[in-house]
């Protein structure tokens, strides 16, 4: 956080003063949001976050591929047993010929 009046750099985490931009490094100080160890937190955090975001999407895929595959697989199995099914009357069919 910047302080206009003072120039006072404060970490927005934790409030620890990282410089003055009025006397200190103006353009390294405007920059700054947090104190590196709650630079380091926020992103570890954020980090996490992300990660959690992924793990969710990937969840939702996974639970879509499987309904697809299982679909597939009962597609699959109608298909087989239409063809065996007309196998079968096929082979009736020859052996009333006999
Ligand atoms: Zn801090």
């Amino acid at each position: 956080m910047r302080d206009t009046n003072t120039g006072t750099v404060t970490c927005a985490r934790c409030g620890t003063v990282l410089g003055n931009y009025m006397t200190g490094d103006y353009y390294k100080l405007i920059r700054i949001k947090y104190c590196p160890a709650c630079k380091t937190q926020v992103r570890r955090e954020y980090k996490r976050f992300w990660d959690s975001q992924h793990r969710q999407a990937n969840k939702e895929l996974n639970k879509e591929m499987r309904e697809q595959i299982r679909l597939l697989k009962e597609e699959n199995e109608r298909l087989r047993a239409e063809r065996f099914g007309t196998d079968t009357q096929m082979s009736s069919q020859r052996f009333k010929g006999l």
